[in-house]
């Protein structure tokens, strides 16, 4: 069942067409203030970024003396969305 992230809006497959486990990380930044252009195409004002707040990142850290394995964050955790329903 597709997974949407709490923090960025992703949605994602947990695990991909080849069976394989999907470790999702959400971007490093969002854009606060989109670029703006001129007509030539030219970059008139550049976007501005800022770091993602509360970043889920499924990425696995092992503790070497328990040997259990975790996410590295949470973030906002993730909703389970109904195939066909995106
Ligand atoms: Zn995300």
């Amino acid at each position: 069942m597709p997974l949407k992230c709490n923090s960025c809006g992703a949605v994602y497959d947990p695990i991909d067409s080849a069976g394989y486990r999907n470790y999702h990380v959400c971007p490093a930044e969002r854009i606060v203030t989109p670029a703006k252009s001129n007509t030539d195409g030219s970059v008139k004002t550049p976007a501005t970024t800022e770091p993602w707040p509360n970043p889920r990142n499924e990425n696995v850290i092992l503790n070497r003396e328990t040997h259990e394995s975790t996410i590295i964050s949470e973030g906002l955790g993730v909703t389970e969305i109904p195939k066909g329903k995106p």
